[in-house]
């Protein structure tokens, strides 16, 4: 039946132009290295291919959801029955609009976007340079490290949104610590952000850059397949007065190094679930809840997670 529709799909997408895969294994396009193949990878070029996907998908009753640089996500092993819509083309360009002020497409991949801006000779950007994934992906949940986010820089967001265009000022958008309206809402398409950073000196840029970069390095599991921080840090302090961290807490319930088949709780950054090769999505979900339940069980703290599922699991 599926087989069907998706046949039908297909010729409305190709009378339209709109660029499409069938049949892909996404566990290449996720840093966890895990997910199975989806039937139908659509990836519109321009504002308009979006517009038209958009008809297309309300004459279907399939479901269909982004993905981005998959570097926040744990997608199920399954074949999916959905839609996977990945931005492509004009998505994936920046420009300077005027001095300082830069327009970056949702699907610009954000390491490289940032460090080639900082090393024009702005500042303020460098923070991003270290975090995988697209830009996109990085605006819907407001990502940040080493004390910024990146709604600190931006000015505007552009979106679709019920088939219309949207250009919503920082000011009209809800956003705080690893959240925005976007993700709750879960019915936008981000499709690229107008964004701002001083003039700096190139010296001192080039040393934050490597600054952050070895920070990182010494902080993460290095070359490991992983999603990041696999829980949100919980709101409070901790018994020493300092900022509640999920890392202690994992660390404090005892189980740093936990595997489960091929995927492990890191030993080194335990907030973190590396997949040591060959794991499965149900692996690492299997770490995901014993870390809530020997957390509650140990210090009666819900820990909410920060990667998000794709698919059953
Ligand atoms: C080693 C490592 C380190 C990391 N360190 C950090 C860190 O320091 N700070 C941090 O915040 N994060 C970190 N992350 C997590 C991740 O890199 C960020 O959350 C990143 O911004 C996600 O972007 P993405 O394109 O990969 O999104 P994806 O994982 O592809 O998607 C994440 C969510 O965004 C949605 N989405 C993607 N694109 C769009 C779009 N155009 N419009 C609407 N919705 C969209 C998806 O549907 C999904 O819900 C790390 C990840 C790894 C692997």
């Amino acid at each position: 039946m599926l087989d069907k529709i998706f046949g039908e799909y297909k010729i409305q997408l190709s009378e339209k132009k709109i660029p499409f895969r069938e049949n892909l294994l996404l566990a290449p396009l996720s840093s966890f290295k895990i997910g199975g193949v989806s039937p139908l990878v659509v990836e519109p070029e321009s504002n308009e291919q979006i517009f038209e996907f958009l008809e297309i998908q309300k004459k279907f009753s399939i479901p269909y959801k982004i993905l981005g640089g998959g570097s926040n996500l744990l997608i199920s092993d399954e074949p999916n029955d959905f839609v996977v819509l990945r931005l492509s083309g004009m998505f994936k360009e920046f420009s300077e609009n005027s001095e300082g002020i830069f327009y970056v497409g949702a699907a610009t991949n954000t390491t490289p976007t940032f460090k080639k801006i900082s090393l024009l000779g702005y500042t303020g950007l460098e923070f991003l340079s270290t975090i995988p994934g697209w830009v996109g992906g990085a605006v819907i949940q407001n990502a940040g490290c080493y004390g910024g986010e990146i709604f600190n820089q931006i000015l505007e967001v552009d979106f679709i949104r019920d088939g219309k265009f949207y250009s919503k000022k920082k000011e009209e958008i809800e956003f705080g610590y690893r959240f925005t309206e976007f993700l709750r809402d879960k019915n936008s398409i981000i499709t690229g952000i107008k964004i701002f950073a001083k003039k700096g000196n190139l010296e001192e840029i080039e040393n934050s850059l490597n600054d952050k970069r070895e920070k990182r390095n010494s902080s993460q599991p290095e070359n490991k397949k992983s999603a990041g921080s696999v829980f949100k840090n919980p709101k409070g302090l901790d018994d020493n007065g300092l900022p509640m961290k999920s890392w202690k807490l994992i660390d404090k319930s005892g189980l740093r190094g936990l595997m489960k088949n091929k995927a492990q709780i890191s030993p080194a950054h335990c907030n973190f679930i590396v997949n040591l090769g060959g794991a499965k999505a149900s692996d690492v979900n299997y770490l995901v809840s014993t870390i809530q339940d020997k957390v509650f069980q140990k210090s009666k703290i819900i820990l909410e997670k920060e990667i998000e599922y794709f698919g059953q699991i």
